[in-house]
């Protein structure tokens, strides 16, 4: 409560000093509870309060042909500083939400972990790079982003039966990272927040409301449905589950991706 005491006034003094600063307007629900989360906009990017220590970051971009496309990230507080999972589309966004983590929560971002090797989730490596924040992936993300003409991150996270171990499991503290399969890509990874009830599907996980699994052309079709039930059953207890292109969703989201992936 104090914390979010602290970022109101200083969002407000921040909404004096500059223009490109706006109190929300755009709530995001909690598609089972119609819970309503706090958001404020900080530059380009809108940021949505989930609880004390976990902050959604949403950038968008117009995309050719399918137009605006909001795409989720999170901002985990720890001692004092921030892991970031997921960058914004761009240099320039994730930028904001740099700063934002730094200015308006004063928690800066020390380590980022990106889910895949697609733009929506790691578009903003180079502002990490010229930040000096150390950026992490699992390693097919790695190999994948040079496909996908992207950057890869600085290091590789180290997987054993699923989980990340090794130097990322005490640097990137509370995330407990997941690799549950192949699914919307070959790649991705999901994160759970140790001593939360909070879940992050990436862009394996759709929303509860979603028609379609969304972009499948790097998919692992096969595995999908596997790989969805994997990462339900990886974090039992969690509850709010949040998700790349939807706002936050309770474990029904789960059930929804099975049944569409046993579609495919
Ligand atoms: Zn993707």
């Amino acid at each position: 409560m104090k914390r979010l005491a602290k970022s109101a006034f200083l969002a407000t003094a921040a909404s004096m000093l500059s223009a490109c600063y706006q109190m929300p307007g755009d709530a995001y629900r909690l598609a089972e509870t119609r819970q309503t989360y706090a958001s404020e906009t900080f530059g380009e990017v809108v940021f949505s309060r989930i609880s004390d220590d976990v902050v959604m970051h949403t950038s968008t971009l117009d995309l050719p042909g399918m137009g605006p496309v909001r795409s989720n990230g999170l901002i985990v507080i720890a001692d004092g500083r921030s892991i970031l999972v997921d960058t914004a589309w761009s240099d320039a966004q994730t930028r904001n939400i740099l700063d934002y983590a730094e200015q308006v929560l004063e928690a800066p971002v020390s380590d980022a972990v990106v889910t895949h090797a697609h733009q929506d989730k790691m578009g903003g490596i180079g502002a990490l790079k010229a930040a000096g924040i150390t950026s992490w992936a699992h390693p097919l993300t790695n190999s994948e982003a040079v496909s996908q003409e992207l950057l890869p991150a600085e290091r590789t996270l180290t997987f054993d039966r699923g989980w990340a171990v090794g130097p990322s499991r005490h640097q990137l503290a509370p995330l407990a990272i997941y690799y549950p399969g192949g699914g919307h890509t070959v790649d991705n990874i999901t994160v759970g927040i140790e001593g939360t009830n909070i879940a992050f599907g990436g862009c394996l996980i759709k929303g509860s409301d979603a028609q379609t699994l969304g972009n499948l052309s790097d998919a692992d079709v096969r595995n999908y449905a596997s790989s969805a039930r994997n990462f339900g059953a990886a974090f039992p207890a969690a509850d709010t589950i949040l998700v790349s292109h939807s706002p936050p969703q309770g474990r029904r989201a789960i059930v929804h991706t099975i049944a569409l992936a046993e579609r495919l």
